[in-house]
């Protein structure tokens, strides 16, 4: 439903947490947010509201949050509002972790198929599939960008997608098809997020993504490509409403 992404120098929990807020408007059921922490993923998640989350960040006492990050309020189409199914959701390893908005329409048999591979899942969604599927192409020893577009074009349905993997800390991938992104653009920092709201505390300045487009985010460029890799050029718009 809502999602966020960070990547640059403040403090990632409030720049979440500020999004998510931002974002509540629009309904939802769970929260959740995912940063680096001693170069690790950790993830903390809830059902309920963005303040149950705060809630649960302020009992888990994280020691050293670290952008880049990425936080979700999710409105269930698969599986039941439960900690378990609320976003961000990680692969096998504990490598990467994804936030989605949308519905995957073939995730089941994209969920067969990564279960006869091996893949082990933790909840009932459709949005788990994309981590996993990412995680089976860097498995056959792609690089994350090129395992990201290989899994974007094994998706059918819509999605707003962020990724991060705490093998390439220095990067948020980005993807939408059928589902609003919007990349906010600030000096030595970048933003994603679901909906303009949620940017403008931090910046003005931003580049909207189109369908089939993806965007890879790092602290000082956005760079945007279509499926096949190919760069495109986007000039960025200055949002002149206040909220
Ligand atoms: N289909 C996904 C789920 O049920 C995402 C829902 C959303 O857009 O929040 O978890």
């Amino acid at each position: 439903c809502g999602i966020i992404g960070y990547i640059g120098e403040r403090q990632v929990l409030p720049v979440l947490l500020e999004g998510l807020r931002r974002l509540e408007y629009r309904g939802y059921d769970s929260a959740g947010v995912v940063f680096l922490e001693d170069e690790n993923i950790r993830v903390i998640k809830v059902k309920g509201k963005v303040f149950n989350l705060e809630e649960k960040i302020f009992n888990n006492f994280p020691q050293k949050p670290k952008a880049p990050g990425l936080g979700h309020t999710r409105w269930a189409t698969h599986g039941e509002p439960s900690d378990e199914n609320a976003h961000p959701h990680i692969d096998c390893k504990g490598i990467l972790a994804l936030v989605h908005n949308g519905i995957i329409e073939n995730y089941y048999e994209l969920k067969r198929e990564l279960q006869e591979k091996g893949h082990k899942f933790n909840s009932a969604t459709d949005t788990e599939v994309i981590v996993h599927l990412v995680e089976d192409y860097i498995n056959q020893e792609l690089d994350l960008k090129t395992a990201f577009f290989s899994a974007l074009k094994r998706l059918k349905g819509a999605y707003a997608i962020g990724l991060i993997s705490k093998e390439n800390p220095d990067l948020i991938m980005v993807a939408r098809n059928l589902s609003p992104v919007v990349i906010g653009l600030g000096d030595g920092e970048n933003f994603l997020a679901s909906d303009i709201p949620a940017l403008l505390p931090f910046t003005k300045k931003v580049l909207f993504l189109n369908d089939g487009e993806v965007a890879i985010l790092s602290k000082d460029k956005v760079e945007i490509f279509d499926l096949e890799g190919n760069k495109i050029e986007r000039t960025p718009t200055i949002i002149s409403w206040d909220l």
